[in-house]
This record gives C-alpha cells, structure tokens and sequence, in this order.
C-alpha cells in the first residue's frame, strides 16, 4: 500500500541500502530525478564559476547563456520538487537528501544567475529559486518548532491537510519575487510621480530609520487595511479573497494562500503613499521584511496572546479571529501589523478565546489545487 502523500511516514531513515519498494508511489523514481538532477544543475553552476578549467572551449561558442540559465533554474527546480515529494513517500531520505542537498548548494553558490565574464544575461533574474530555497529553509527552521512547543492546537500535525497546495503558493509566490516586484512597484512609480511633494519627500526622507519605519508601517497598514476592507465587501474582488479565506488549519504556512490577483493588487496599492510621501529604501526594506514575517506570524498554530499588546499589535489571535467563521467575527481585523486601523473604524473583534473554527461560510467549496484556485475567481461569475 503506498503511503497517501502529505503524511510522512514513521522512522525516517537514512540509508544506501534499497530496502522500500522502487515502483511509482514509494518516492524511489522522485528521489533518483532529484538527486541526479541536484547534482547536474550543481555541476552546471560550478561551469558558470569556473568556465576556463570546466567547459570545452569549442563548446562554449555554442551556449546560449540566457537559455541555459533557465535550464539550469528549471533543473534545480525540479529536483528540490522531487526531492521533497521523495521526502514525503519514502521513509529512506538519502535520495531526498542528495538532491535537496545539491539544489541548496547551487543555490548557495549563486544559482543560475552567477555573472560570466563578457556574458549580459546575467543581470535581471525572473525567477527566484534560490529566493525559495533560503525563504524556505529560514521559514521552517524558525516556525516548525515554534509550532511544536507552543502550538495552538498541538493536534495538529506539520503535514496537515492541505499543506502541498500552501506550499505551492510558498513556492510560486516566491519564485516570482522579482516579478510580483516590478509588477506592485512599477506603477506606483509611472503613475503617481506626479502626486510626490518636493519638501514633503525630502523630510521624510530625512528623518531617522527609527521614525521612519514605524511611520512607513503605519501608513502601509492604513492602505492595507482599506484595500483588504474592499476586497471583502466588493462581490468581484471577494471571490478572489476568498481563496485566503479557505484555509480551514492555520498554521505559518497556510498565510501563503494568497490569489496572485491578491497579490499583486493589495501590494500594488500599499506602495503608492510609500512612494509618495517619499519614504528611503532602507526603510521599505526594513517594511518588506517585517511585512513578510509579520503576516507568517499571525497565521501561525502559536497560543502567545500578548495580552498587553493586543490592541497594539496585530497578533495571531487577532488575525485568527480574521479567519473564523463565526457570525460575529466576519469582516473584522483587516490590520496587518497594528489593530490602531480596526479600532478607529470600528472593526476590531477579540475576544477572550480563541475561534473553534476556520474557514468559509458563505459559498461553495473553494478547489483544492492551486491551478484551479488560480482559474476559480474568473469562472464563478455572478454566483456565491
Ligand atoms: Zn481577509
Ligand atoms: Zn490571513
């Protein structure tokens, strides 16, 4: 019987032997395609490095370094894909390992976008594979065993249900980093270049990092928040919402379940005042941080309340409460980093428990996949 994907199976090991089965199921195929393709794409970015000593120089005439570029980030994809679906089928990591391994050391040692000599192509990357593998790695080794040791709902295991299609979002949300990027940035900068003061840019860009962040923080949350408030009661953008709204576990990863349009829309908008008022780039850098970890914070299966902050920080019991079905709970919470926001507009919702429940109330069920998720708010017009 093959083990059903999403569980890990009991006493992983490490092993060279071939004790489990090598039929389709038992992460045997995965796992071989992962670690020879970890160790291709690895070898492939050791050329980059060194092309003198490891390519032909006949050869070399011949590549066409954009193209292989991408080869080399698709084979590296694929064999951290492979790799983790080995991880999850199979009790024996080794194969796993060896092809994860491999990807994390290419990674490391640049990836793909290592400059050559002589070569354009090597600035401007589109995808960011080794964006995923670092965000990955830092995100599980801090929230994994927050979760364990100070879990909500300590039922619950890592592998939930539903973690491979939150994983996908994980993924893609970052591999198209530097995509999402030009996409929220560029037309904050086309379109609202006009509506920047000189005197007002310049003084707050003048002022110290230590102003300027929480400010930053307070004007990005007040956009946030209205643009998410509009996404819940306007029908044609709620229908792409509710894709977040699905998450029926919460944990650090379901906060990725975001529709690109989602996305792409709410981070859009936020940028416009940041850009206006004229904030420095340390400080939207210090923000693009501090958004990312706040917003995995609160979705996590943590039960620290902080108590004393709650009405000053947005914290997981708050925006748990954003997630629950419940009657009362509904369209409350909107704030990412500070309830201020749900205070003074008359949204804030929390309660001395936390909600028994997640998820949708209102509408059929959201799909399981990402693909479909992706195509679900533009078929179901008109209909909840
Ligand atoms: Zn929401
Ligand atoms: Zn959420």
């Amino acid at each position: 019987m093959p083990e059903r994907p999403g569980e890990p199976p009991p006493g992983a090991t490490l092993s060279l032997q071939t004790i489990e089965p090598t039929t389709a199921g038992h992460g045997f195929i995965s796992g071989v395609l992962s670690a020879i393709l970890g160790i291709a794409g690895f070898g492939a970015v050791l050329c980059l490095h060194f092309p003198e000593y490891l390519t032909h120089a006949d050869l070399r005439r011949f590549y066409l370094l954009g193209y292989l570029r991408a080869a080399i980030h698709v084979t590296l994809v694929a064999s951290f894909l492979l790799g983790t679906i080995s991880a999850c089928l199979r009790a024996n990591k080794a194969l796993a390992l060896t092809g994860i391994g491999f990807t994390l050391a290419a990674a490391l040692l640049g990836g793909s976008q290592v400059p050559v000599a002589g070569d354009a192509s090597a600035s401007g990357s589109w995808l960011g594979l080794d964006f995923f593998v670092l965000n990955l790695l830092l995100y599980s080794a801090v929230f994994i065993p927050l979760e364990r040791l100070f879990a909500l709902r300590a039922d619950q295991p890592v592998f939930r249900r539903q973690w491979v299609v939150d994983l996908t979002y994980f993924f893609v949300n970052s591999l198209l980093i530097e995509v999402l990027t030009i996409l929220t940035l560029t037309p904050a900068l086309i379109f609202f270049g006009w509506a920047r003061v000189g005197w007002v840019s310049d003084t707050v860009a003048s002022m110290p990092l230590w102003l300027q962040v929480p400010a930053l923080l307070l004007v990005a949350d007040f956009t946030q928040y209205w643009v998410h408030r509009t996404f819940h009661v306007v029908p044609a953008l709620w229908r792409f919402h509710a894709i977040h709204h699905s998450i029926e576990q919460m944990d650090w990863l379901a906060g990725s379940r975001l529709h690109l349009v989602d996305v792409i829309v709410t981070r859009g908008l936020t940028y416009v005042p940041i850009f206006v008022l004229g904030f420095s780039e340390a400080a939207l850098m210090v923000y693009v941080f501090l958004v990312a970890a706040q917003a995995t914070f609160i979705h996590a299966n943590v039960r620290w309340e902080f108590r004393p902050l709650r009405r000053l920080v947005a914290t997981p019991a708050f925006h748990h409460w954003h997630h629950s079905a419940e009657r009362d709970a509904v369209n409350r919470n909107f704030s990412v980093h500070t309830p201020v926001w749900d205070l003074l507009f008359g949204t804030y919702y929390l309660p001395d428990r936390w909600p028994a429940a997640y998820g949708l109330n209102d509408r059929r069920d959201v799909p399981a996949r990402w693909v479909t998720q992706l195509v679900d708010p533009f078929r179901n017009r008109g209909g909840q």
